[in-house]
């Protein structure tokens, strides 16, 4: 699965809400709303002033051990967290621009968001992405413990497992984000093109997986152009996939939910919209 070493030049969107706004028109016959009110249950914003004063949870945390405060190290500043999925990609393109600009900030990994991160969970965005060891989502959006709810797998394909976990995000915690999240020279997306060209069976359970790529192969480009535009028709694919899931395209409908898709170079650890 060697890597393909061109550069993409055909879709250079910032990863803003205006973008999102666009990528959403383009779902025919489905409006897709962001959140206007604040759905921030109230144990949710219990758990996030427990967290942003590090009373409660810190306190109970401290019972393991006998420092005093003053020893442990300092507590970073509290930060406004997303509440619905214009304020996550606004979040989410703010924090990759720290990754590419080498300014990462490591939010929620301080002492106090440990602490009160072991009663529960509020993750504002799910990322689904490929195993690319790259590719991991906290840091190229520099996010921190809590924040995002990420599933991987190679080409970031669907399977029940990956469908249930999904689900399990979008229902269970009410995400009101889910990205798919593709990259630049996705080895998985290049193996499905070479094997289709070859028509040799790939090994194991990876035959699976280009099984999964292969509809999105497009057979107007060739070479590494082939598996560049392969790579945007994945996301894609497996966006419209997820829009056209009965349960997740309800959570749609009812502007709970906004789906995305989008795509990290490599080459300028940059995340850009893909429509
Ligand atoms: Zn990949």
């Amino acid at each position: 699965m060697a890597k393909s070493g061109s550069t993409p030049d055909h879709d250079s969107a910032t990863l803003d809400h205006d973008s999102v706004t666009r990528t959403e028109k383009r779902f025919a016959g489905r409006t897709f709303h962001c959140v206007n009110s604040d759905p921030t249950p109230p144990a949710r914003r219990s758990l996030l002033r427990a967290a942003l004063t590090g009373t409660a949870a810190l306190g109970a945390g401290l019972a393991i051990g006998t420092e005093p405060a003053a020893a442990a190290p300092p507590i970073a500043a509290p930060r406004k967290r997303p509440t619905n999925a214009e304020e996550a990609l606004r979040e989410l393109s703010a924090g990759n621009r720290r990754w590419r600009t080498f300014r990462q900030q490591h939010p929620d990994q301080s002492p106090a968001v440990r602490q009160a991160l072991t009663t529960a969970q509020h993750p504002f965005a799910l990322v689904l992405g490929c195993i690319d060891s790259r590719v991991p989502p906290e840091l190229v959006f520099d996010q921190g413990l809590g924040d995002l709810m990420t599933i991987r797998s190679a080409g970031q394909v669907l399977d029940e497992a990956v469908l249930g976990s999904l689900a399990y995000g979008v229902l269970e915690l009410g995400i009101p984000l889910l990205m798919v999240l593709g990259h630049q020279s996705c080895g998985a997306v290049k193996a499905t093109v070479q094997a289709d060209l070859s028509g040799e069976e790939l090994p194991a359970h990876i035959q699976y997986l280009a099984d999964q790529i292969s509809p999105a192969i497009d057979r107007t480009k060739e070479g590494d152009a082939r598996v560049d535009a392969t790579i945007d028709a994945n996301i894609r694919l497996i966006r419209s996939h997820l829009a056209a899931e009965p349960d997740l395209a309800a959570k749609v409908d009812s502007g709970a939910l906004t789906i995305v898709g989008a795509r990290y170079e490599l080459t300028t650890q940059r995340v850009h919209s893909i429509r």
